[in-house]
């Protein structure tokens, strides 16, 4: 039997899941909960991914096609980094790593690497954004 499961992430921000069974259930909740849910932002301890403050989602390319993912805290706009799971698609916040000002770490490397689809736009978490993720 296949159950549906509508997550609220936030207002405005829905996720419509499906899953067969509930051990299926329960690892589908937690990958979406721990790609787009909240977090306390390590540098300023604003609460990221709220409401009030929703977060912003970082998604850039290299020059080899490889993905990178990552969290930005809107008021401070230091980053926590994504890692990827080597099977399946799912996310995990790489916690260890801690949140980052990318703006000193970019300097570092020599500049951004590899273009992004989001960053300098600003816009509402929506269907497109969500698209990535399913
Ligand atoms: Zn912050």
């Amino acid at each position: 039997m296949e159950v549906q499961i509508k997550l609220t992430i936030r207002p405005g921000c829905e996720v419509i899941l499906k899953a067969p069974n509930p051990r299926e259930a329960v690892a589908t909740l937690a990958a979406y909960q721990e790609a787009l849910g909240t977090y306390v932002c390590g540098h300023c301890s604003a609460i990221v991914g709220s409401f009030e403050s929703p977060p912003r989602y970082i998604h850039r390319k290299d020059t080899e096609n490889h993905d990178y993912f990552s969290i930005e805290c809107p008021s401070c706009e230091h980053r926590m980094d994504f890692g990827q799971h080597k099977v399946g698609d799912t996310l995990f916040a790489k916690r260890d790593k801690g949140w980052y000002d990318w703006r000193e770490f970019s300097k570092r490397q020599g500049g951004e690497q590899g273009q992004s689809s989001s960053d300098h736009k600003r816009h509402p978490v929506g269907d497109e954004e969500l698209a990535e993720f399913t």
